[in-house]
């Protein structure tokens, strides 16, 4: 069997393994570099604690018609922790015991960590970019006036972020407006005094403010043959562009910035710290992050 195999609802069933298990769920799984993630931290962490030598991290692809049941076996099961993915993060909330507030604001859950009472659910993607944020480009979202491109689950966790850390302004463009009306309604209720705005990704109005951060968290770039989210060029001088995206690691986004002399950096710290902090919640110790991020860089390399 290989080293990371893909588990099913059938092995679920069936499982009976001593130790220390840990899990990440989606539909397709395939593609998820988060066990060799988690697996290398906690290599790193079994030196200086051998209890975590007992722990492993795994992947499952689960329908998302069968997610009740794997929630519930895996606590039966005893799972010390649950990693969501797509398209699990939404349908997860009904069937957790409790959820902290930001994760209950967003709507979203991708951790969850193993009580008594049932799954406890937080969300851990915000804590990831703007970590991501402030390392790779210096920037504190209190404070910055900030452009968010897209209204899908991505948009909307980290708007939510930003807006609970006070960042000066947020303007989110996307390319349907019925989704984005959707998500700015939403936002408004927590947006305070923080000016809020949506626009058409395909006529960005003049009005944008210099000086901003994007934010592409559209799928935009994803493909080598897609189009710019938003032409960088069109738009007031942005002090810095940051694209979600990590596979590819330049998008069509990132290249126009760079090209701009624009500070860029692409989602895998983003990846990287969402996951450090799920970690760190199931084991309350502290966790390698730069393992972490070798491991990524590794596994994506050999894809
Ligand atoms: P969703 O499917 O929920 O949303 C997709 C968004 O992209 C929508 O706003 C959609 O607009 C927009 N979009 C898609 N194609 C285009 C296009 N050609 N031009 C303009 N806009 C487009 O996806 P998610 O929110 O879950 O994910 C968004 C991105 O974020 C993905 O690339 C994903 O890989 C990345 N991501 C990265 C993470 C990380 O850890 N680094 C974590 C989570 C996500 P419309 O409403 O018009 O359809």
């Amino acid at each position: 069997m290989s080293a990371d195999p893909i588990l099913t609802l059938d092995d679920l069933s069936n499982w009976s393994a001593t130790g220390t298990h840990l899990a990440v769920l989606g539909h397709p799984i395939g593609h998820s570099v988060s066990p060799p993630m988690h697996n290398a931290a906690l290599a790193g962490m079994s030196a200086k604690d051998p209890r975590f030598g007992r722990w492993q991290y795994h992947r499952f692809d689960i329908d998302p018609d069968d997610l009740p049941d794997a929630l519930r076996l895996l606590h039966q099961k005893g799972f010390l922790g649950v990693n969501l993915t797509v398209p699990h993060k939404i349908i997860a909330v009904p069937h957790v015991a409790a959820i902290d507030a930001a994760a209950a604001e967003i709507g979203a859950v991708n951790t969850l960590l193993h009580t008594a009472e049932g799954w406890h659910g937080h969300n851990t993607d915000g804590y990831g970019i703007a970590t991501s944020i402030r390392e790779e480009l210096g920037i504190d979202i209190e404070g910055a006036h900030i452009i968010l491109l897209g209204a899908g689950g991505a948009a909307r966790g980290a708007a939510v972020e930003f807006l609970r850390r006070h960042c000066a302004s947020l303007h989110i463009g996307n390319r349907t407006a019925a989704s984005l009306d959707v998500l700015i309604k939403q936002l408004q209720l927590i947006a305070g005094n923080i000016s809020l705005a949506g626009f058409d990704l395909s006529a960005p109005p003049a009005s944008l403010p210099a000086g901003a951060l994007i934010v592409n968290a559209t799928s935009a770039g994803l493909k080598p043959s897609d189009p710019l989210p938003i032409d960088l060029g069109k738009i007031p001088l942005p002090a810095a562009a940051y694209d979600m995206i990590y596979n590819p690691r330049e998008t069509p986004l990132l290249a126009q910035a760079r090209a701009l002399g624009i500070p860029a950096a692409n989602g895998l710290g983003m990846l990287v710290h969402q996951g450090a902090r799920s970690l760190a919640i199931w084991s309350r110790a502290e966790v390698p992050a730069g393992l972490m991020r070798n491991a990524v860089e590794t596994a994506l390399a050999t894809r």
